[in-house]
């Protein structure tokens, strides 16, 4: 599943590839994708013709701003992708949403599980819809002290783990993301927030900081599942940095002790015994 890093790339290439390009033609394969919208002609009327003035995110959350008024908001769920589509490509499987520009080429939305989606907002929708707006801190966006982040955590008393994956406490960490972090924080996921030292709390912060920034820099993790790709169709490099994620029976970068896999609520968690605490 894309977390933030991911996101943030995908926007960086939308930002540099479709701003300023005017939507000539929508084409909708599949209805689910666009639920948000009336019908698949309110969502076709909606954006034919509209050129994309800018490209912002939210959270997990792609936000194509039309003629500076209305939003397509694009949130990729558990796999969705989206591709920059030249001339001579091929339809993708799973193709869901196609907009093709006046100036040439296509954006193509891809998503064989459908849990992503598109949809066109007016500026009070958008302002609205509470999935966008009841986002917590976004680490890219927003710097905060950590006094602040430490007032944050004090005022929860939840495993740490699902702290980070809390959309409402942080945006955009998921599982990938939220065990790097706790391992460059050397803090155990079953640590309860309220629990830490201030020492603890600033080491968590900048750990929280500087892994999304790390994975940004490497263009985001491709497992794999091969299930992410940027716009060009091109896996992320930050697998090969991760200290635990997938990592299961390697040596920890740290302590050279196996790096553990359990599974927590449903969910695969890496960590290193000896260096978390
Ligand atoms: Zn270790």
């Amino acid at each position: 599943m894309p977390e933030l890093p991911e996101v943030e790339v995908l926007r960086r290439d939308l930002d540099k590839e479709t701003s300023g390009k005017k939507i000539k033609s929508v084409e909708v394969f599949d209805e689910r994708s666009i639920k948000r919208n009336a019908n698949v002609k309110a969502f076709v009327n909606a954006l034919e013709g509209k050129k994309i003035t800018s490209v912002s995110r939210t959270g997990k959350w792609l936000d194509l701003a039309l003629d500076k008024t209305d939003h397509l908001v694009i949130h990729l769920g558990m796999s969705g992708q989206l591709l920059k589509a030249t001339p001579k490509s091929e339809d993708p499987d799973h193709l869901k949403v196609r907009l093709s520009f006046t100036q040439g080429g296509a954006l193509l939305f891809i998503d064989p599980r459908i849990f992503g989606e598109m949809a066109v907002l007016s500026g009070e929708e958008f302002a609205a819809t509470e999935d966008i707006q009841d986002l917590g801190l976004d680490a890219l966006d927003q710097q905060i002290s950590w006094a602040e982040f430490g007032r944050m955590l004090m005022s929860r008393r939840t495993k740490l783990k699902s702290l980070l994956m809390d959309q409402k406490f942080i945006a955009g960490l998921g599982n990938i993301y939220s065990d790097e972090v706790l391992f460059n924080a050397g803090l155990m996921h079953d640590r309860v927030s309220n629990s830490l030292s201030a020492q603890e709390v600033r080491r968590l912060y900048r750990a929280v900081i500087e892994v999304l920034q790390e994975a940004v820099k490497y263009r985001g993790s491709t497992l794999s599942d091969g299930g992410y790709v940027d716009l060009f169709g091109k896996p992320g490099d930050y697998r090969q940095y991760h200290k635990v994620y997938d990592r299961e029976g390697e040596a920890c970068r740290r302590c050279r002790r196996p790096v553990v896999k359990a599974k927590i609520s449903g969910r695969s968690t890496y960590y290193c015994e000896a260096c978390q605490v």
